[in-house]
């Protein structure tokens, strides 16, 4: 996608990619001033329209040292062109080294930040419901800066708060209570995946796949159906003269399990169901991510050779950690080092081989 009406402008490169569309760089001929645009094709999907008005509404009232700077939007067809500040130091994830994390006083200023960003959020009566390493920036100064508020919604306005009930976000920074099928608050379930970043970046790993009230389990299966949609209602209405929340429409009949679904259909409905951004990408990465564990009746450790020698003959490095566990490691598509691991956990028969990583979907996207 070419950027128009930007002619002082170079398109330098692509710096990622998100469930609309791109973000690109850009680099003004005479300043040099460096500035991302966001390109979003609208003809993408339905509810992409109103997403990106919300957002770009969202942003224009945010202005915070660890928020990305808003500057401004422009439309061209169906194509929303969205204006930011731009980070050069790119995602915290990046930062993040698998099992290990980062060093403490780094991950302490990171978290400082974080929390100043959030709460500035809080204050202006904006919830971000997706707040993980992958939304999270950092500048040429190594500040951060929260991003991505394609999910973010009021929860206050006038002095009101209202209570959400829609489950966003992604599992592994999902609040407990989110899980329940009452409404919640919103300032605790970002205050809750903040803690999950803070984790993430003192251990290099995630505590679990997704919560639970009573234990943190790695595996449970997810399972929503309509049902625990409809009966949530919220405690407040929406504001007034601002947007509807989106419902997330679901399947009555179609219940998600954790690993693939013998019917290939239903592959493509899973992360629709939990309302997450992946919800709006396209079918091949929904695929994906239905992707990154199976089961398989194969015992433990001859799952493990079979995987290490296709590992190996695709070019990966394998290091087996212990006996149910394992390390790949290698280049992603913008030849940044990906490291994943492999857990094979024994279920009653079966084994489940579940590649789990902080952002592990990026590596089966490459390989498909
Ligand atoms: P998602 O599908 O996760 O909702 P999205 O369409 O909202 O994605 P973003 O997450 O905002 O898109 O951006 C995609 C990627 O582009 C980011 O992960 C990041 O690597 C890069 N990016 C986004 N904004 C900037 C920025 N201001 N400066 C530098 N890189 C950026």
């Amino acid at each position: 996608m070419a950027v128009p009406f930007v002619k002082d402008w170079d398109v330098v490169q692509t710096l990622g990619e998100g469930a609309y569309g791109e973000v690109r760089l850009l680099v003004n001929k005479k300043t040099q001033e460096a500035v991302a645009v966001k390109v979003v094709d609208m003809a993408k999907a339905k509810d992409c329209i109103e997403n990106v008005k919300k957002e770009v509404c969202i942003c224009k009232m945010l202005s915070h040292p660890n928020i990305v700077c808003f500057f401004g939007h422009r439309s061209e067809g169906t194509t929303q062109y969205i204006f930011l500040e731009y980070c050069s130091g790119r995602e915290l994830f990046d930062r993040i080294e698998p099992d290990v994390g980062m060093p403490e006083k780094e991950a302490h200023r990171f978290f400082q930040q974080l929390i100043a960003g959030v709460e500035y959020l809080h204050s202006v009566g904006i919830t971000h419901r997706d707040i993980k390493p992958e939304n999270i920036l950092l500048d040429d100064k190594d500040n951060l800066k929260i991003s991505d508020f394609g999910l973010a919604t009021i929860f206050r306005h006038l002095g009101r708060e209202r209570a959400l009930t829609r489950l966003c976000g992604t599992l592994p920074y999902v609040a407990p209570e989110l899980m329940s099928r009452s409404a919640f608050h919103a300032q605790p379930a970002d205050t809750w995946a903040c803690g999950i970043v803070h984790t993430a970046m003192l251990a290099g790993e995630l505590p679990w796949d997704q919560p639970s009230s009573h234990r943190a389990h790695p595996s449970l299966p997810v399972c929503f159906c309509s049902d625990d949609r409809a009966q949530i209602s919220s405690s407040q209405p929406e504001p007034q003269g601002l947007w509807e929340e989106k419902e997330v429409k679901v399947h009555t009949d179609v219940s998600v399990s954790f690993s693939q679904p013998t019917c290939p259909d239903h592959m493509l409905l899973g992360s629709q169901l939990l309302g997450t951004p992946g919800a709006s990408q396209n079918p091949w990465q929904r695929l994906v991510r239905r992707m990154t564990r199976f089961f398989t009746t194969v015992k433990a450790e001859p799952s493990c050779i079979a995987l290490r020698d296709a590992c190996i003959a695709m070019g990966h490095t394998w290091k087996q950690s212990c006996t149910d566990q394992a390390t790949v490691s290698s280049m992603d598509c913008r030849n940044n080092k990906l490291i994943f691991i492999v857990h094979f956990l024994e279920m009653e028969e079966r084994i489940l081989v579940d590649f789990s990583r902080l952002d592990f979907s990026r590596f089966f996207l490459i390989c498909v």
